[in-house]
C-alpha cells in the first residue's frame, strides 16, 4: 500500500491523477483528506475549515462531485411565516436561505409578513416542463424542412423511443422546430415528475434520436443545440417557459402598505413602471424584476438544486398596480428548473432544508414551486417597497424645502 506522502508526491510529480487518489486508499475519507493535504502542500493554503463537514461524501461521489477536497459552508436563515393560498402549497411556511448577503433574509422576512397580514400570497402553476433542443445538419433546406416533417408524422414513435429510457420521464411535444439554414433544432419537452430532469431528458432525447437517425440518416451534431435553452438567459425560455412556469400575486390593503412598508401604492407603483419595466427595458435586460436571482439563489443553495439554473430563474416580470387604492403586486416567473428528487437534494443538507418546507421526495415538487413563488413575491415586494419609501421620503423633503 502506498502511503500519504507517497501519494502526496506523485500527486505533484503527476505521476498520480487527482482523480486516482481513491485506487491507492482503503477508504473513501482517506482520499479525501490526501486530495485536500496535496492542496495545502502546492498553494500554501490551510483548508482547515473546507476539511469540517459532515456529508457522505462516498455517497456524493456516487452522482454529485468529483476530486472532492471537503465542503463549502454558506450561512442559512430562516424567513416566515409565509401564508400561501396555492394548489399544493396551502398554510404558512418557514422558508430556508442560504447566502453570504447580509440584509436578504432580513428584507425577505419583511416581505413575508406583509405578504402573511394581507391575507397570504396565491400562487399558480402555469405550466411545467424540461427541455433539450439537439442540433441536426441536413444536406440543404429542403432536406431540414423533409427531417422537420418527418418529427411532425412520427411523434409518437418518437415518444415511444423517449419514453423508453424512463418510468417517470414523458414527452409532451416537440416544438418548435427550428430551422437555420441547413441546420434543426426539435425543442423536445418532457415532463419529468419531482425531479429538474436534465439527465433524464438527456438519455430519452438521446434514445429518440437514435431512431430519428436510423430511419432518414439524420446527422445530429450535438446532443444540445442551444435552443433548450439550458442555463442562459433566454428570450425562449421567456416566452416559451423551462422547468416551472409561476406567478404569485397579492392586494394588500393600503394600511399594511403604509404600516409594513412605509410607503404608498402609487410609490410602488411608480419605482416598478421606471425601473422595472422602462429601466429593464432600455437595457435589453431579461429580467423584468428588481431581485428575482436574490431569492432563487439562495433557495437554491439551501436544497440543492442546480445554482447553474439561478440565471433561468432570474427571468421574469413584476407587476405593481394601485387597485382601488390598495397595492395589488406580482411576480410572473416564466422559468424555473425545480426538483424535490435527484439531483442535489439527495446530500444530506439540502434534503433537511427541503423538510424544513415539507418538500423532499416524491409528490413534493409542485408544493416546493409554490413555495419558491411565494418566496420571490416576498423578496420583491419588499425591496420595491424599500425603493418607493426613499422615493416617497425624498418626495416629502424636497416639499417640505418647497
Ligand atoms: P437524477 O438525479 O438522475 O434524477 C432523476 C431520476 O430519478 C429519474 O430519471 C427517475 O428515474 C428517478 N425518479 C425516481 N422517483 C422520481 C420522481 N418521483 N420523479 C421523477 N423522477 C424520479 O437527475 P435529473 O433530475 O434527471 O437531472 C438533474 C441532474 O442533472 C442535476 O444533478 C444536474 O446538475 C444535472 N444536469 C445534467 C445535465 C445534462 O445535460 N445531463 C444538464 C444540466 C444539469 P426514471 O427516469 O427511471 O423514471
Amino acid at each position: 500500500m502506498v502511503n500519504e506522502n507517497e501519494i502526496i508526491n506523485k500527486l505533484a510529480s503527476g505521476e498520480i491523477k487527482l482523480h486516482e487518489i481513491e485506487k491507492y486508499t482503503q477508504s473513501i475519507p482517506e482520499a479525501v483528506e490526501i486530495r485536500r493535504k496535496f492542496m495545502e502542500t502546492i498553494s500554501a493554503s490551510r483548508l482547515d475549515n473546507v476539511s469540517h463537514f459532515s456529508l457522505d461524501m462516498e455517497e456524493a461521489m456516487k452522482k454529485n462531485i468529483e476530486n472532492p477536497i471537503g465542503a463549502i459552508q454558506i450561512p442559512v436563515g430562516i424567513a416566515g411565516p409565509l401564508k400561501i393560498n396555492g394548489e399544493h402549497a396551502e398554510g404558512k411556511y418557514y422558508v430556508p436561505l442560504a447566502t453570504s448577503e447580509g440584509a436578504l433574509v432580513a428584507s425577505v422576512n419583511r416581505g413575508c409578513s406583509t405578504i402573511t397580514q394581507s391575507g397570504g400570497a396565491n400562487v399558480r402553476i402555469i405550466d411545467d416542463k424540461m427541455t433539450r433542443a439537439p442540433v441536426i445538419k441536413a444536406e440543404s433546406v429542403m432536406e431540414a424542412m423533409e427531417l422537420k416533417k418527418w418529427i411532425e408524422n412520427h411523434f409518437n414513435e418518437l415518444k415511444e423511443a423517449a419514453e423508453s429510457t424512463t418510468s417517470h420521464g414523458k414527452l409532451l411535444k416537440i416544438d418548435p422546430v427550428v430551422i437555420v439554414g441547413r441546420y434543426l433544432y426539435p425543442r423536445f419537452v418532457y415532463s419529468t415528475g419531482d425531479s429538474m430532469g436534465m439527465n433524464m431528458v438527456t438519455i430519452a432525447t438521446e434514445s429518440a434520436l437514435s431512431l430519428l437517425s436510423k430511419e432518414t440518416g439524420a446527422h445530429v451534431i450535438a446532443l444540445s443545440g442551444n435552443v433548450c435553452v439550458d442555463k442562459k438567459p433566454a428570450a425562449l425560455n421567456l416566452i416559451e417557459g423551462r422547468g416551472k412556469t409561476l406567478v404569485a400575486e397579492i392586494v394588500i390593503p393600503k394600511e399594511i402598505v403604509h404600516k409594513k412598508l412605509k410607503t404608498t401604492p402609487e410609490a410602488i407603483e411608480e419605482v416598478n413602471m421606471a425601473k422595472n419595466f422602462v429601466g429593464s427595458a432600455i437595457s435589453g435586460s431579461l429580467g423584468f424584476n428588481a431581485q428575482y436571482a436574490n431569492m432563487i439563489g439562495a433557495i437554491f443553495l439551501a436544497t440543492g438544486q442546480d445554482e447553474a439554473h439561478i440565471v433561468e430563474g432570474s427571468l421574469g416580470i413584476t407587476t405593481a398596480e394601485d387597485k382601488n387604492g390598495d397595492l395589488y403586486f406580482s411576480v410572473t416567473l416564466p422559468d424555473v428548473p425545480l426538483a424535490t428528487f435527484g439531483g442535489g437534494t439527495r446530500l444530506e443538507t439540502a434534503k433537511e432544508c427541503l423538510e424544513i418546507m415539507d418538500a423532499y421526495g416524491s409528490g413534493k415538487v409542485h408544493k416546493f414551486a409554490e413555495i419558491v413563488a411565494a418566496t420571490v413575491l416576498a423578496g420583491e415586494l419588499s425591496l420595491l417597497g424599500a425603493l418607493a419609501a426613499g422615493h416617497l421620503a425624498r418626495a416629502h423633503r424636497d416639499l417640505g424645502r418647497g
